[in-house]
């Protein structure tokens, strides 16, 4: 597979045609941008971070059944993916308030959600990435109908498989963005995930201490972008790509500090219950044997 030349340079990534006109390189590069791109800025590392956080991700939806544009990963900043035509809408799911639904609506942020809310926004820098509703995608010809349902049944499907994923590294996955596109090989067949799923595009907050390990540290000047990028999905990440499964690991500890203190108490418990056994079981010999005693000494009497 040849890399080659430039198609389209977006705010983070450069899109290259290959020599397999159904493949692209996606390469991701170090600028990061916010507010429509109107703020931008270079953070060392990010490319490599993303790239391979995308790529675990990608690996990990796959494995769960979610068909994904991601075919490998080809270097440090370069995946290797299949070529989309990609529908213009953003297609966002939220299990925490944040960001722009706190503010048009004047909901505190963080405030949790009874269950995942789905928006639809179309993709426009120009106009701010307007939120859209079904009619919209519909009358404008952005979707159709079945790609509507397909994108809403897709997204929520995707906060399925990585919410408990990310909460087991102690990581809430508030929202995030997904993009989905008919591969150009094959314009009637299903649609994939496209474009990436990094913490550019999603929401994560340390569970216990509700720090915030995203682009909004970016949009919101709070310093140590990158530390915070990388200590969440790339540890989670790592994690997985040494297989030490932190689940089983943090699930044997619970384990067995659960056995610690269930012990003493467990033997406590069988104690008091085998004294009371016995107690009960002296007492009704006795009176078994007083009984019997009387029985005998009543005979003895009749005879
Ligand atoms: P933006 O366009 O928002 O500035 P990026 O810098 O991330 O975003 O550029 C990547 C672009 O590539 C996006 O516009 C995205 O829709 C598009 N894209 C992502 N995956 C594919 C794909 N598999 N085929 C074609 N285009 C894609
Ligand atoms: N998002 C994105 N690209 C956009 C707009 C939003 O990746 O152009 C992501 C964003 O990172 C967040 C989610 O989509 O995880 C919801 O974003 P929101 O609507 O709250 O907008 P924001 O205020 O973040 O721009």
């Amino acid at each position: 597979m040849e890399k080659r030349q430039e198609l389209y340079r977006g705010k983070a990534k450069t899109v290259y045609a290959t020599d397999d006109p159904g493949l692209l390189v996606m390469h991701f590069r170090d600028d990061t941008s916010a507010f429509d791109g109107t703020k931008v800025s270079q953070l060392a590392q990010k490319g490599e971070t993303n790239n391979r956080i995308n790529a675990f991700i990608m690996g990990k939806l796959a494995a769960a059944g979610v068909a994904t544009h991601f075919v490998r990963l080809l270097n440090e900043r370069d995946s290797l993916v299949i070529a989309l035509k990609m529908i213009p809408v953003e297609c966002v799911v939220r299990n925490v308030c944040a960001g722009s639904m706190a503010k048009r609506y004047g909901i505190a942020e963080g405030t949790r959600l009874s269950e995942p809310i789905f928006e639809f926004f179309y993709k426009s820098d120009a106009l701010h990435d307007p939120l859209v509703n079904d009619d919209h995608l519909r009358v404008l010809g952005w979707a159709n109908a079945t790609e509507i349902a397909e994108m809403k049944s897709l997204t929520h499907r995707v906060n399925q498989v990585l919410k408990p994923l990310f909460a087991d590294a102690g990581i809430e996955l508030v929202d995030y963005k997904l993009e989905f596109g008919h591969a150009v090989s094959d314009p009637a067949g299903p649609l994939l995930l496209g474009d990436e799923f990094t913490p550019d595009g999603c929401r994560l907050w340390d569970l216990a201490t509700q720090e915030k390990l995203d682009k909004d540290r970016f949009r919101r000047d709070l310093g140590g972008v990158i530390e915070n990028i990388r200590k969440s999905p790339s540890a989670l990440a790592c994690r997985c790509h040494n297989a030490l499964p932190r689940r089983s690991k943090r699930a044997s500890a619970k384990r067995q500090k659960q056995e610690q203190r269930s012990r003493p108490c467990g033997r406590l418990f069988c104690s008091i219950a085998t004294a009371l056994f016995l107690h009960f079981l002296g007492c009704v010999l006795g009176v078994l044997g007083g009984v019997l005693g009387i029985h005998r000494r009543a005979l003895g009497v009749l005879g």
